[in-house]
Formats: structure tokens, C-alpha cells, sequence
């Protein structure tokens, strides 16, 4: 969500900021901006829409030369998406990009009115600058700490200073990194920003500014000049490109087979790599989006065959809820980026409680990664499409030897079964459903011109069906609700409608009559039913059989199926797969 890059050096900062924002267009925007210094003179340019709008304008004036400057894409937060509303953002001598939220944006900007500042735009980003300019008194550390101290909220900030030749930086619950080049250094939302040329940075923690010329990065905290350890990404240059497919969201669903294996290799050699769920009383999963659905099949495996209590949230629910601590408690948070504002404040939340967290994430280096009590990393590497496909597989993956793992430390797995065996199994497998593209597009021909779109299941087939509507959702804009296949005949059997298509996925034996009996209802409402299932059905024109496999990982053969059937449907719609709109890759706003 939102991307910010900043460069100082011998290049021109034109090339590597737009360079450096086209890196992080995966992150979601609306608008974008860059802001050029030079002496005592700023130039800032904004437009709506996309980077190459920005570049355009750019390309059309003349732009003065210099060897500074920050850039910006913005996720609105606060007003319209407009080019007043782009950021960057001047008020008197300081200018600056920011990502994240201004909670007091409103009661500051009322008082600084009345001190007599001007504002030009809606954001809240404007009244931070406000503030800094008015403690700009030949000081930049002191005027950003004075401002900050008055500010609550989230923030990235990358500054400017009229009267200063330098670049200055500070965080507080939104990401940053500090990229160290030779003669050269950056700021950055992430690393692929900046990794086509460096891969050296550091991590800035909350609240620490940095000060930083082309030759030289202090880190000051509590007004002290701090020392910082360089960190060394492995992060491949080619990571972030498409390898021949057409999107990036294809190349990440391509590429679960190879990620799967990377990630399961370490606990297949050994089971205990993974924690003991069995220490706790109870569990609480806290995630967001796909996330979330991913730790709906943990629960409902955990609850199934591991005979654990396990109760779910949503992050943004759980981090105000009266939660109730009274069992010996583990938190377990998943989140692909690590920077999921409201995972990372449920977290927190369980932390100040003293409950145990355990993350399941991506990036090793995130707010979360470094704050969890302890972490399981998926090796999905770059993720750049904004839908999850890939991460979300990995995060039912190793919710799924959670669940094995537990089910076996309690005795509970029958000597008949061979969960191990069929997970090496499964990049194999997937790769064969993986390769029957044919068919995917098939079904997308016949939803694409659709309005609503229902997927049913009961008990893991539930929570498989809430992924798969998200995704259609997320990426092909029809209308979708997954729905328990029992609970439909209490209301929103209503909607359906002469054709209009329904998913039912059916792969849990154990309730497997009772689903039928839903998909007839539907049928003889006129529903055109599509079965997603590990067995083939007679009399059932449209049906997707994937290979049987053990429960465990019955989810992950099937999601790849949706996915691509998402995938399909999007790109009949002409929709902009890789970065739908409204939408943001990690949400750091709350
Ligand atoms: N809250 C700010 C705005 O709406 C920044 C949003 C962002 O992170 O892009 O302008």
C-alpha cells in the first residue's frame, strides 16, 4: 500500500525514482508524485492515475537538474485521489512523502489554521509537513522530532529541507528501509525498489530518523546518534520479473509447485522444526484477507483431526475486541508482507497480554517477523501480483503440518495414514492440475459475462470456497459469496437466479451426501452448477476433478484450480490482473 522511494547521489534522480516506483506499482496507488531539489530550489511534479501519467508530465517540461529527491505512489486515505491530494507535499520549507494514517490530522489542522498556515489539499500527509516547517529552525533532526511528538498515527515520511542539501527519513508502524550504495544512497518502501542497484540497506526502527547524504546514513534515536548493522538481501534481480508470462499473477501461480517443495523441505526432514501446538490450551488465528482464509482451513483441520480449540478472527475485529485470555493461549498471525497494520496491532495487542505469538510470514525482515515470539517463513519469494496465490498456498501448507504435527504429538493419527508421503507428493501434483489450463479457460467462458457468482462447501470445503470467491472477486470484479452449503437454503437461496453459475467444492467425505443434496436444490432453481471436486461426477456436465490426496492437503489442490479460473475470467473481463483496482498489496493503513 503506497510506495515511497527517495535518492541521493551521482545518477539522476528522475530515472531511479520512477525506476524505483514502477518496482513498487505492485503495492497498489492511485496517484504518484516526485519531488526534485537542487540548492534552495524544489520542484515537485504529480498526476493521477498511473506511473507512466507521472512520466509523461515529466517528459513534457523541463526538469532541472539535480542529485536529490523523494517520489510517491498514494492509496487515498484522505481525500478524493487528485493531483491537489498527490503527494509530495510543501508547506512553507519542508516537503515530504508519507505513507500511512494521521489520526489527530484533524484537531492539528485546526490549530495550525489558526496559527495561520494555509492548506491546500485534503490528506493529513499536508498537516505533518505543516507541523515540521513550523519547528524548521535550522534543524531538521529537532523539527521532526518536535512535530512527531504531536502526531499520533502511522507514518513513513521521506524529507526534504529547503535549507538543507540532505534527505531525511523516519517511520513509526509503516515500513522503510534505508538502501547504502556507493556514493549513493536511497529510502524505500521495500527492496525491490531499490535492488537494481544495491542490496545492502538498513532497517529503520520505530521512530529512529536517519540523516542521510550521498556518502554517508546517521540513524538518530532519542536524539543520539545509534549504530545499525547492514543487512544483505538475497533477492534476486530478475526475482520481480514475469519469465515470459503475461502476468505476474500467473507466473506466482505457476510457481507454487517449486515454492511449496522449498518451503516443506526443512519440516518433512524433520517434524520437529515445527512448534508444539500442544503446550496451549488454545489457539487464536489473527489474520487478514486470503491470510485469514488460509487459517480457516488450519482451524478446521486443528479442530478435525487434532481435536484442538482453535477460534478465528479477522485482525482489524480481533485488535479491538475484549478478548479473553483465560486459557493458556497461543496467537498464531499470518501475513504474507509481515506489515499488515491491523495484524501487526493484534499482535501487539496479544504480546501486551503476555500470550505467546507465533507468525507464519514471508518477508523474514517485516514488523512482524522481527516482533513475533517465534515465526514459520514460507520461501514464496517476491509476491507482486496484489491477489495472493502462491503465499496463500504456503500458509495452508504449513497450517496443514500444524495440524498433522499436533494430531500426531496427541496420538490421534491412525497407522494407516501417510500424510508425509502424500506431501512429498504434492508439488508433483499440483503441477498436473497446474497444467490443465484448457480447462480453466473453458469454465471462464461460460462466468465471464455473469453479475454473481455463488461458491458452496461444507467444512473445509467452506473455507476453500472463501478463497476461491475472493479471488474471482478480487481480480475479475463480478459479485461473489461463498457460502455454507446448508445455510443457503435460509435466505439467499432467493438469489439464485437461470443460470447463474454455482461452485460446489466437494472433496470431504465426511459430508459429502449432504452437500449433494444443496446442489440439487440450487440446480432445480435453475443454478448452472460447476463441481470442483477429487472424484468425478456422473450426469455433471462442468466439473473439475483433481487428484485425490489426504485431507490435509485436499485445499491445496483445489485452490489452484480457482485461482486460475479467477485468473481466466479476469483477463476475458480486460481487467488489470496484476494490480485490481481499490486494491493494495500490504495494507499498512488500518
Ligand atoms: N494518508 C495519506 C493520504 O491519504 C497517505 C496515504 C498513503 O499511504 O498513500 O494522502
Amino acid at each position: 500500500m503506497c510506495g515511497i522511494i527517495g535518492y541521493i547521489g551521482e545518477k539522476n534522480p528522475v530515472e531511479v525514482l520512477i525506476n524505483g516506483l514502477k518496482c513498487l506499482e505492485y503495492r497498489g496507488y492511485d496517484s504518484a508524485g516526485i519531488a526534485l531539489k537542487e540548492k534552495d530550489e524544489i520542484e515537485v511534479i504529480k498526476s493521477v492515475g498511473k506511473i507512466v501519467n507521472l512520466e509523461e508530465k515529466i517528459k513534457s517540461q523541463e526538469i532541472m537538474e539535480s542529485h536529490l529527491g523523494i517520489a510517491h505512489t498514494r492509496w487515498a486515505t484522505h481525500g478524493k485521489p487528485t493531483e491537489e491530494n498527490a503527494h509530495p507535499h510543501t508547506v512553507g520549507k519542508v516537503t515530504l512523502v508519507h505513507n500511512g494514517i494521521i489520526e489527530n490530522a484533524e484537531e492539528l489542522r485546526e490549530k495550525l489554521k489558526k496559527e495561520g498556515v494555509t492548506f491546500y489539499s485534503e490528506t493529513d500527509t499536508e498537516v505533518v509537513a505543516a507541523l515540521i516547517n513550523k519547528y524548521d529552525k535550522d534543524n531538521p533532526i529537532e523539527a521532526i522530532e518536535k512535530a512527531l511528538k504531536e502526531v499520533t498515527g502511522s507514518y513513513a515520511l521521506g524529507i526534504l529541507f529547503q535549507e538543507s542539501e540532505d534527505l531525511y527519513a523516519v517511520r513509526k508502524d509503516s515500513p522503510l528501509i534505508i538502501g547504502l550504495g556507493k556514493n549513493e544512497n536511497f529510502i524505500a518502501s521495500d527492496i525491490a525498489a531499490i535492488i537494481d542497484y544495491t542490496n545492502k540497506y538498513l532497517l529503520l526502527e520505530e521512530r529512529e530518523i536517519a540523516h542521510i547524504t550521498k556518502e554517508k546514513v546517521e540513524i538518530i534515536k532519542d536524539k543520539k546518534v545509534i549504530g545499525k548493522e547492514v543487512q544483505t538481501t538475497n533477492l534476486e534481480r530478475d526475482a520481480k520479473d514475469k519469465n515470459g508470462y503475461e502476468h505476474y499473477m500467473l507466473k506466482e501461480i505457476m510457481e507454487e509447485p517449486v515454492v511449496l517443495e522449498k518451503t516443506f523441505k526443512p519440516y518433512l526432514e524433520n517434524l520437529d522444526n515445527l512448534p508444539d501446538l500442544t503446550d496451549y490450551e488454545e489457539i487464536h488465528v489473527v489474520a487478514c484477507g486470503s491470510a485469514m482464509y488460509a487459517g480457516m482451513i488450519g482451524k478446521t483441520l486443528l479442530e478435525e483431526y487434532a481435536n484442538t480449540k482453535v477460534e478465528i478472527d479477522v485482525a482489524s475485529e480481533y485488535r479491538y475486541k475484549n478478548i479473553i485470555y483465560d486459557r493458556k493461549t497461543l496467537v498464531i498471525l499470518i501475513s504474507q508482507s509481515g506489515e499488515t497494520a491491523d495484524t501487526i496491532a493484534a499482535m501487539r495487542k496479544a504480546k501486551e497480554n503476555n500470550v505467546d505469538t507465533l507468525a507464519i510470514v514471508n518477508v523474514k525482515t517485516s514488523t512482524i517477523a522481527r516482533e513475533s515470539d517465534s515465526q514459520i517463513f514460507i520461501e514464496a519469494g517476491p509476491e507482486i501480483a496484489v491477489a495472493t496465490t502462491k503465499a496463500y498456498i504456503l500458509q495452508v501448507g504449513i497450517m496443514a503440518l500444524l495440524a498433522y504435527k499436533t494430531a500426531l504429538t496427541k496420538g490421534l493419527v491412525k497407522e494407516n495414514e501417510k500424510v508425509l508421503q502424500e506431501a512429498e507428493k504434492l508439488p508433483r501434483l499440483i503441477k498436473e492440475v497446474l497444467d490443465r489450463r484448457e480447462e480453466y479457460k473453458k469454465i471462464a467462458k461460460g462466468i465471464y459475462n455473469k453479475e454473481d457468482i455463488f461458491f458452496i462447501g461444507r467444512k473445509i470445503d467452506y473455507a476453500t470456497s472463501q478463497e476461491g470467491s475472493l479471488k474471482l472477486k478480487e481480480v475479475s470484479y463480478i459479485h461473489s459469496e461463498a457460502y455454507q452449503a446448508g445455510e443457503l437454503k435460509h435466505g439467499t437461496i432467493s438469489l439464485i437466479e437461470d443460470g447463474m453459475p454455482v461452485f460446489a467444492i466437494v472433496t470431504d467425505d465426511t459430508i459429502k451426501d449432504k452437500t449433494v443434496s444443496n446442489i440439487e436444490e440450487v440446480k432445480s432453481r435453475g443454478a448452472k452448477t460447476i463441481i470442483i471436486s477429487n472424484e468425478s461426477w456422473e450426469n455433471q456436465k462442468l466439473q473439475i476433478v483433481v487428484p485425490k490426496i489426504s485431507p490435509y492437503f485436499q485445499p491445496i489442490l483445489i485452490v489452484p484450480t480457482l485461482q486460475l479460473i479467477a485468473y481466466e475470467t479476469a483477463k476475458l473481463r480486460g481487467c488489470d490482473i496484476d494490480k485490481p483496482k481499490n486494491l493494495a498489496k500490504s495494507v499498512t493503513v488500518e
